[in-house]
């Protein structure tokens, strides 16, 4: 392999001492060096039409390992320390994690900027730099702590560029200032960048050190502390209104500039730009761009809503009514009057053209539904996995696919295998390596692994690198929180976002079925470990109640020497990107188990197949295409179709309190409120969601309960028989590349954005 880096003589002219000598403070400090010298020494794609991916969130995770990947060291570097007694993974714990999103739509995000450099075309992410993120998650008596979470003191990848922007709101203006993240492709000599918009003026210290809880008036001091501050009062939803005001008007000013730089008129905008509005947050793009366009620069409001309407696609993430945002018409008002204004023009627009008020912009309540502003104004709309986007189609936005059919399509998602294969499962990659070649590298490609599914070397290295991950991810838990995981445990994982569609609770369900089982003399052949990872949003009740029982479960089984030795439940705290990649290669079960329907796509369900994890989930998202791609007899699937679910939905016939009485089912609901347990945990909290459970369970976790746990003791089951499971992990890693983000990137550009 030809030296690219030379880190011993780095160490020597720099530090003046050897690697083996120097610290892995003082390493970290040379690799940062090194990379983003490299990062900035590399030149910006370039094309005529260049994409602006705008995000409320981009869950980029640390970004040191990424970059050596993408700049072709990641192998080397780590063979380098290696011989001179260093560890690049304990190196790279030193870099804070960015803080810059919340779930799946965040770091959906942050693959896609990586794919999109990584096909070499001009596109950059922009949305903000908040300074405290989502929020720390921190445990205190079997609950949720949610902290400011400070990454931003430890940064080393923002750039400050000179740009700055006026943003003009309704009775004051601010002005911002523009930080950049290099992002540089895979194999590839250009970069592309994420541009991070921040406010003159933020001011951190009005932020306590141990609370979330901030003066939410003090706009010109807090617009970018937060990732989604508390929308439950009035003054927190302004907040958010004036947050995504000034993002979408940094953005359309950026890209009004940047056009004008590369010689359009702006009459031919379209041809220059073009945006992908990723969930509703950022919409207020579309009537800012023709609000600009019209009142700066002289461009008639017909024409340029013409203009804006060919550069603008939208993507949908979520048939839940509470994530299409809706916002009432006298707040935009206030935030920002004159694109209120445009948004009222829009409306009138659309019902001059489509006389049906499940279609007009504006309800009559005079309420604004901000995804109607992009279907009817953008030029395409697209869901996140096939069955989502039938759903889109057929039910949620059917009104909208009736009169723009031709704007609709589905776009799967992906993950990137630079982070979540080569980045946190280095063996594994080395095994395909070995097995199949390096080509898939660079394709995406696995399914020369098919051929291989029973040879016996490949299966047997397959059990080592399943090992190793596994120890790693043992002591990563016990290093962070302690946890003492048994080495020969299967390991179960649902993380994810707190929330009851997702179905936590279920889990939890089955955990105490199990515990009872175990109790009852039936003792397992492999202890099990269930891990949970996850944050709830703060004013979401029943979530903090979810995390709540999870905690507590914990806690009992473990102090109860029965059933200790055979069940285990840990719940990562904070888990963020960084946990992920700890945690994922060492998977052997992948919960993915969903109300049917519910789940847009999931992209944690692709990263575990990709690691060899086999799935136990219901047929929702991606499962559904999963579920093709590896066969019935490589994965377990459960539960209600989304045809049976939508049905109980649109008759009103789910009977929670029916399903509840069946003896097995009271049983293990009742057992959150027996006098003992509930004296382990908060009272208040187990009762209410044990009620809830009892007596609502909107997402259904009694419907599919019994055959959850009968379908994950056939799980456990077949795992006895290594040799299978082997095989059935392999074909999945076989199939995986269909979820390359860099193939849905590859989509997005030749059916969407046509760059290059
Ligand atoms: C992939 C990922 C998610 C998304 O998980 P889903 O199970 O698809 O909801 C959320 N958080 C982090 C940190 C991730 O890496």
């Amino acid at each position: 392999m030809a030296c690219n880096v030379d880190l011993n003589g780095i160490s020597e002219n720099k530090l003046g001492v050897t690697l083996a000598e120097a610290s892995d403070q003082q390493i970290y400090g040379l690799l940062m060096d090194e990379v983003r010298e490299r990062c900035a020494a590399a030149p910006l794609n370039d094309g005529k039409r260049k994409l602006y991916y705008i995000s409320a969130e981009f869950l980029i995770g640390k970004l040191l390992s990424n970059n050596l990947i993408d700049l072709g060291l990641f192998d080397e570097v780590r063979a380098q320390l290696a011989e001179a007694g260093h560890d690049l993974g304990a190196i790279e714990e030193l870099e804070a994690e960015p803080s810059l999103g919340n779930g799946g739509l965040g770091r959906l995000a942050a693959c896609f900027l990586d794919s999109i450099a990584t096909l070499g075309l001009p596109g950059d992410g922009v949305g903000l730099n908040y300074h405290y993120g989502l929020f720390h998650q921190g445990f205190i008596d079997n609950q949720q702590a949610a902290l400011p979470d400070e990454w931003l003191a430890e940064q080393g990848w923002l750039v400050p560029e000179e740009r700055t922007y006026t943003v003009e709101f309704g009775d004051f203006s601010v002005t911002s200032k523009l930080y950049d993240i290099d992002v540089p492709g895979y194999g590839q000599p250009g970069k592309n960048r994420l541009r991070l918009f921040d406010l003159q003026g933020v001011d951190d210290e009005i932020v306590p050190s141990d609370s979330i809880d901030f003066d939410k008036l003090a706009l010109k001091k807090n617009l970018t502390l937060f990732l989604y501050p508390d929308d439950s009062d009035e003054d927190g939803r302004m907040l958010r209104i004036y947050q995504q005001y000034f993002m979408v008007s940094n953005a359309a000013q950026l890209i009004i500039d940047e056009a004008l730089e590369r010689g359009s008129n702006l009459r031919d905008l379209d041809e220059y730009a073009v945006v992908q509005i990723n969930d509703t947050h950022p919409t207020m793009v579309i009537p800012e761009l023709i609000r600009l366009l019209t009142e700066k620069h002289g461009i008639e409001f017909d024409e340029a809503v013409g203009i804006v309407s060919r550069m603008a696609a939208y993507t949908n993430h979520t048939i839940l009514a509470e994530a299409l945002e809706k916002w009432p018409l006298k707040s935009l008002q206030k935030v920002a009057p004159r694109m209120a204004d445009v948004i009222v023009r829009l409306d009138k627009l659309a019902r001059a053209a489509h006389d049906d008020p499940r279609v007009a912009i504006i309800d009559e309540n005079d309420v604004v539904h901000m995804a109607r502003i992009d279907i009817h104004f953008g030029y395409s709309i697209n869901g996140v996995a096939a069955l989502h986007t039938e759903i889109l189609k057929n039910t949620e936005l059917r009104p909208f696919y009736d009169i723009y059919p031709e704007k609709f399509s589905n776009k799967t998602n992906g993950i990137t295998f630079r982070r979540w294969l080569m980045g946190c499962n280095p063996e594994l990659a080395a095994l395909l390596d070995d097995a199949i070649g390096t080509d898939w590298r660079r394709t995406g490609d696995l399914t020369p692994l098919a051929a291989l599914v029973d040879d016996a070397d490949t299966l047997s290295r397959f059990g080592e690198v399943k090992a190793a991950a596994k120890t790693r991810m043992r002591s990563f838990l016990t290093r962070t929180q302690g946890a003492k995981i048994p080495e020969d445990a299967i390991i179960d994982v649902q993380v994810k976002r707190i929330h009851e569609y997702k179905r936590q609770q279920m889990n939890a369900l089955y955990i105490i079925w199990k515990y009872l089982d175990i109790k009852n003399g039936n003792i397992p052949a492999h202890p099990l470990t269930i891990v949970f990872g996850g944050k709830a949003a703060p004013a979401y009740v029943i979530a903090q109640d979810v995390i709540h029982l999870v905690l507590t479960l914990s806690q009992w089984i473990a102090n109860d020497p029965d059933v200790a030795p055979y069940l285990q439940v840990v719940m990562i705290e904070n888990y963020n990107v960084s946990a992920a990649e700890h945690v994922i290669p060492a998977a052997d079960i992948s919960e993915q188990i969903s109300l049917a329907s519910k789940e847009a796509s999931g992209t944690s369900n692709m990263k575990f197949m990709l690691n060899g994890a086999l799935t136990l989930c219901t047929l929702d998202g991606a499962n559904v295409e999963i579920a093709e791609l590896v066969g019935d007899e490589n994965i377990y699937t459960f539960g209600a179709s989304s045809q049976q679910v939508e049905k109980l939905y649109a008759d009103g016939t789910y009977d929670a309190a029916a399903l509840y009485r069946r003896p097995g089912t009271k049983l293990l609901v009742d057992f959150m409120t027996s006098p003992a347990f509930m004296a382990t945990g908060n009272a208040e909290r187990l009762q209410r969601l044990h009620d809830d459970i009892a007596g609502k369970d909107w997402f259904m976790a009694l419907l599919d309960l019994e055959e959850y746990i009968q379908k994950k003791e056939e799980v456990l089951r077949d795992y006895e028989d290594r040799e299978a499971w082997g095989k059935k992990a392999l074909v999945n890693i076989a199939q995986a590349g269909a979820f390359s983000s860099d193939r849905t990137i590859a989509q997005y550009n030749g059916e969407i954005w046509h760059l290059k």
